[in-house]
């Protein structure tokens, strides 16, 4: 079922869950194992990321260094199925525009139309590794509202082949990143608005916003995108933050603020189970205030902690 539908029909708030791909080469017990712990609080969607390859340097046998391309997560699509198989719900896929050409994302498409999936988060992705600002594939898109316009093309049966006439249309709902913060690349927030805006307007169904740990960063979000007119369902992304190295990791990848209080608390832990137990209630705090104000959907970032998000669920519903 389309995300957007579910929302008209639901009762009450939605959980929906977020995992990687393994690395490649190990099983895909270690998803089954995150999500069979979390299956009692029946989530309605569980996202799967997208991953660009890596250019890794190799030993060649003569001494020499080559430069390779290695994707170490694969598998999305696989992943996607078999989540939607083994637990009977919805598997939404993340698509990027970071090294895959257009033809690869429409060829992803059709694979996942197949599938019966209905639902895709359309992203840019960031910059590759190696480099400092993104930069797209050669035959790919530059930014997440192209890829978003390829989704929209193939809904209304265009193909990138011309001479496909009468192609079988897609019917992808699609949902799109927003950030409470701002993404670190927008010279201000309402620019980055703005260009949410654009998505909007091209056919985005809904948006997902990254992280946060203040709920005030949500909340006044929420309210400058209905300012601009961006009246779509906005999901609050959610993560449990359970170590100190965390502190300084979070704020660097995904450029989003840890407030005092939470940095204070997890300083003074003193074991792992003290930082899972800070971390717990932090997490329980922000999804109490959520559900109070009404927020359509908890999505929650799962990433290696099931047992945090586990209590948080149970404490909560
Ligand atoms: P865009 O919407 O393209 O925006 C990128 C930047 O360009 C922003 O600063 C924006 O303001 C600006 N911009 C947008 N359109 C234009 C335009 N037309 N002209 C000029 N500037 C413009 N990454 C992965 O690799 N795999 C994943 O699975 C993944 N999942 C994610 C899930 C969520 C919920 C979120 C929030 C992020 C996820 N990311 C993932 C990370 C994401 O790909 C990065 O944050 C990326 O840097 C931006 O993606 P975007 O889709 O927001 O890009």
């Amino acid at each position: 079922m389309k995300l957007t539908q579910h929302l008209a029909e639901a009762k009450k708030t939605i959980i929906s869950l977020e995992v990687l791909p393994p690395t490649k080469g190990k099983s895909i017990e270690s998803i089954y194992s995150h999500l069979d712990t979390l299956m009692e609080f029946e989530p309605s969607f569980v996202n799967v990321t997208y991953h660009r390859a890596e250019q890794v340097y190799k030993k060649r046998t003569d001494g020499n260094f080559e430069r390779v391309e290695i994707r170490k997560r694969p598998g999305t699509v696989g992943i996607c199925a078999a989540i939607m198989n083994k637990y009977k719900v919805e598997a939404i896929p993340h698509l990027i525009c970071g090294g895959f050409s257009k033809e690869e994302t429409e060829n992803a498409l059709i694979d996942l139309h197949f599938l019966g999936i209905k639902n895709v988060l359309a992203l840019r992705g960031d910059a590759a590794a190696n480099e400092k600002f993104f930069t797209p594939h050669p035959h790919g898109h530059r930014y997440a509202e192209d890829l978003v316009k390829q989704v929209i093309s193939l809904n209304k049966g265009h193909y990138m082949e011309e001479d496909i006439m009468d192609g079988v249309k897609t019917d992808f709902c699609i949902g799109v990143a927003g950030y409470p913060e701002k993404h670190f690349e927008a010279p201000n927030l309402d620019t980055d608005i703005e260009y949410l805006k654009r998505k909007i307007e091209l056919g985005a169904d809904y948006v997902t916003t990254q992280m946060f740990f203040e709920n005030k960063h949500y909340y006044s979000y929420v309210s400058k995108c209905r300012e601009h007119n961006v009246t779509v369902p906005i999901l609050p992304g959610l993560k449990p933050l359970t170590s100190k190295r965390q502190l300084s990791m979070i704020p660097s990848i995904f450029n989003v603020e840890v407030p005092v209080d939470l940095y204070n608390e997890m300083m003074k832990a003193k074991t792992e189970a003290d930082c899972d137990l800070v971390g717990t209630e932090w997490l329980l705090h922000q999804c109490r205030d959520l559900l109070k104000n009404g927020a359509p959907v908890l999505h929650f970032y799962t990433l290696g902690k099931p047992k945090v998000i586990y209590d948080v669920l149970k404490q909560l519903l």
